[in-house]
């Protein structure tokens, strides 16, 4: 009686999103016991993501929300300063909480569309009773950033953070999953723009669990099984061009 993992997914419109989203769509299909969360950072369901995923064969859901303009990253922005997906993260909460039962068996995991995730993943998340927590690679400015796990009690007894190591929680969102009866219980848990940036996993966290209580997965955490890969911007200059002409290379 395996548990659902609902992965939820933050996503927008820029030229790479189809290939990242179908990178994802690929990893996915290997797990069975999946239902995929897809919300669109836009007012309204875009085309391009609505034939994706019926196109997919994976269950989903699909949502639109759009950030508000005053918190959303301009092209200039340094990345950090904005929260990105939080919007769309609190979204999928809600509809989590709305659609299901705290008798429903799944795991909540926030699944970035431009990470890469083994399958391996998902099958140590399947273990997890309130929250697990693994490393991930490329990330903090570190070839991995990891829970310390005490391979004798098999206990979270710190993190090798370099980047904010004083965070409640210094983990990355890829690094941990959250029993749904854990985010049916406290329902009012979620996301929020008014912390200081690299908070938010810290925020959802210090709602609904204590460091204390972190289940270190992956091998006691030796293993990495997601990174946190970013794709670069293609270069576009030609379709610029074409553009101006009234043309364009993908129709
Ligand atoms: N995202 C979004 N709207 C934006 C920028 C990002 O919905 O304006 C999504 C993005 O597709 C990803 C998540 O939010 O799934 C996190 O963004 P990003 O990968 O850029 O964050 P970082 O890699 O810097 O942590
Ligand atoms: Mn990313």
């Amino acid at each position: 009686n395996k548990p659902i993992i609902y992965a939820i997914t933050p996503t927008f419109s820029r030229p790479v999103q189809k290939a990242e989203l179908t990178r994802l769509a690929q990893t996915f299909l290997h797990i069975p016991n999946f239902h995929w969360i897809v919300v669109e950072d836009s007012s309204s369901k875009t085309k391009l993501v609505t034939r994706f995923l019926e196109n997919s064969g994976l269950i989903y859901t699909h949502l639109a929300v759009i950030t508000p303009p005053n918190y959303k990253l301009g092209r200039t922005d340094a990345n950090w300063k904005k929260p990105r997906g939080v919007e769309q993260r609190n979204a999928a909460l809600r509809w989590l909480r709305e659609n299901l039962k705290p008798t429903d068996n799944g795991i909540v995991y926030f699944a970035d569309d431009d990470n890469t995730y083994s399958i391996k993943l998902f099958y140590e998340m399947e273990k997890i009773k309130k929250v697990g927590v693994w490393p991930v690679g490329l990330v903090g400015g570190l070839m991995v950033e990891k829970p310390i796990c005490d391979n004798v009690t098999n206990k979270v007894i710190g993190f090798n953070a370099g980047w904010k190591p004083d965070r409640p929680f210094p983990l990355d969102m890829a690094g941990f999953a959250i029993n749904l009866r854990l985010l049916l219980e406290h329902k009012d848990a979620e996301f929020s723009y008014d912390v200081e940036g690299g908070y938010q996993e810290s925020e959802i966290l210090r709602q609904i669990v204590t460091r204390d209580e972190l289940e270190p997965l992956a091998d006691c955490c030796m293993k990495v099984y997601v990174w946190h890969t970013r794709t670069e911007d293609p270069k576009l200059k030609m379709e610029q061009l074409l553009i101006k002409k009234g043309r364009r290379s993908n129709i």
